[in-house]
């Protein structure tokens, strides 16, 4: 009876062939290093790639037929604040949606600390998409000094490295900066360098929001590879652009740089958001020293006529020639908690409501107010569409959303949170002809896996992570606008993170298969 049953099993095996979790049948594979697309079916266990192909008589519990559509990695998005609210929203679905399956959080300056305490979390509660994170500058900087506006002391310097240490120790891929804002901005260049230099020791990367993206922006871009150069570490522009009309067309002035620094041995890359407008606190546009101290000695200032006057003149400046885009109407409110009527309103409509002429100055004293009462973020209609393309075709520049995890329907947040990926492959690939499909897929996948030294996500090959998005090229488009961001993207059909199906035709599986993913040197 034995014998039967050995022998039945044999002949179903030989019936059947091996058994997978996941057969994708039928799709064409672009593979994420920028090669040819490919027919081949792929063959999903245990969260892995087993094999490419076709395997005779293959089995498994889910068949997905991706005819007509095309298979990639899994979108990793290098620059991402997801890390702030996916505690809230575990499944992070803005991001799953477009087919990001891993995100960097930690950048521009800020993370959570101590970052081995937000990973136990996090594993605890689940996530979407896999997460790597960064260590902020400005993070560890107000640990040791607040937000004093001086330099660090030698042994405030030596207190920061061992805090910086510790995050490399606890899985951080690199260091973030946030020059631009607070307490980084009170930084110089050699206390960069010295973390940077920790980084660097432990086989992390130096992320960067430059100190300017607008008037300055060269000179910060010169002194970001030159961090690079003195701390010996690979250095990540992020967001890459170019600030305010007077700065436009300056994009091939900064590529040449990177290329330049490039060709002596310095790796720099960049990354970008496929949008002509810019999110971030209101407070950008305040000049550095008044933010000083925290909120009550900001409002302290507010209240003193002299000190008022000096601010109201920076964010004039800031109106006119940087971030304010030229024009009070360029700048809107994305989320002001105080009072959400304002959310989606522009700074000129703020003004004329408050009975004033939409004058910058007026514009200023307006958001001088607001800014009192509370924060807020805004979008800054500063940018221009040939920059954006110039970068965005460069080789060494990947895309990424530099978005949130969002709570869906609140507020009115950059429509990059939701359509940055399907806009690239939508508009950039399909509509413009701007990039091929299969370089487009390498800037999202294998080019920011590169940076981060991630060895097995970023390419469909055999034995990766089955981190994958499976899309219609003909059909993938964003759906998030100005006026009504909270759409999901179409021309989706599946997202899968770790060999579970996480997005199913726009519908969220209820999986939470992500990891925190941990650098180790
Ligand atoms: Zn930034």
């Amino acid at each position: 009876m034995k014998f039967l049953t050995y022998l039945f099993s044999l002949f179903f095996i030989s019936c059947t062939g091996p058994t997978y979790d996941i057969i994708i049948k039928n799709g064409q594979i672009s593979d994420g290093t920028g090669a040819k697309l490919f027919p081949g079916d792929i063959y999903i266990k245990g969260g892995k790639i087993i094999q490419i192909g076709q395997i005779k008589r293959a089995v498994a519990e889910k068949i997905l037929d991706a005819s007509g559509l095309i298979v990639a990695p899994g979108f990793i998005d290098m620059h991402t604040h997801s890390e702030r609210r996916s505690l809230d929203f575990p499944p992070v679905e803005n991001y799953l949606q477009q087919g990001v399956t891993t995100m960097v959080g930690g950048n521009c300056g800020g993370s959570p600390f101590p970052i081995g305490e937000f990973i136990d979390k996090t594993e605890k509660m689940g996530i979407g998409p896999n997460l790597a994170l960064l260590v902020g500058h400005n993070t560890v900087r107000r640990e040791v000094m607040g937000t004093e506006n001086r330099l660090a002391t030698e042994k405030e310097l030596n207190q920061m490295r061992a805090l910086v240490q510790s995050a490399m120790d606890d899985g951080a891929f690199g260091m973030s900066t946030g020059l631009k804002y607070i307490p980084g901005a009170y930084s110089n260049t050699e206390e960069v360098i010295a973390l940077a230099s920790i980084v660097s020791k432990n086989g992390g990367f130096y992320a960067t929001h430059m100190r300017e993206e607008g008037i300055g922006l060269l000179e910060s871009t010169e002194e970001a590879i030159n961090i690079g150069r003195q701390a010996n570490l690979p250095v990540q522009i992020s967001h890459h652009k170019a600030v305010g009309k007077s700065m436009w067309g300056n994009s091939s002035k900064t590529l040449e740089l990177v290329n330049k620094a490039r060709s002596e041995g310095i790796d720099v890359t960049a990354d970008q958001y496929p949008y002509t407008a810019t999110s971030t606190t209101l407070k950008v546009v305040f000049p550095a020293w008044s933010l000083s101290g925290g909120r009550e000695a900001l409002k302290k200032r507010l209240d003193d006529p002299v000190q008022r006057e000096k601010i109201k003149d920076d964010i004039v400046w800031n109106i006119v020639y940087d971030r304010g885009g030229g024009d009070p109407a360029s700048i809107v409110v994305a989320n002001y908690p105080p009072n959400t009527e304002y959310n989606g309103m522009n700074l000129a409509e703020i003004t004329q409501e408050n009975g004033y002429d939409p004058t910058p100055e007026n514009a200023a004293e307006i958001l001088m107010n607001l800014v009192y009462e509370g924060d807020g973020s805004g979008i800054y209609h500063c940018l221009n569409e040939d920059d954006v393309q110039q970068i965005m075709t460069h080789p060494q520049v990947m895309h990424a959303s530099d978005g949130s995890t969002i709570q869906f329907g609140r507020a009115q947040p950059h429509p990059r949170n939701y359509g940055t990926y399907p806009k690239v492959l939508g508009k950039y690939v399909r509509e413009l002809g701007l990039l091929s499909i299969e370089e487009a897929i390498r800037k999202m996948s294998s080019l920011p896996a590169s940076v981060l030294g991630i060895t097995d996500r970023g390419k469909i090959k055999k034995e990766f992570w089955a981190d994958l998005v499976i899309f219609d090229p003909n059909t993938i488009i964003d759906n998030a606008t100005w006026k009504d961001p909270h759409q999901y993207p179409t021309g989706i059909s599946w997202v899968i993170v770790n060999g579970a199906i996480s997005i199913d035709h726009r519908i969220w599986t209820e999986k939470l298969s992500g990891e925190v993913l941990i650098h180790t040197p």
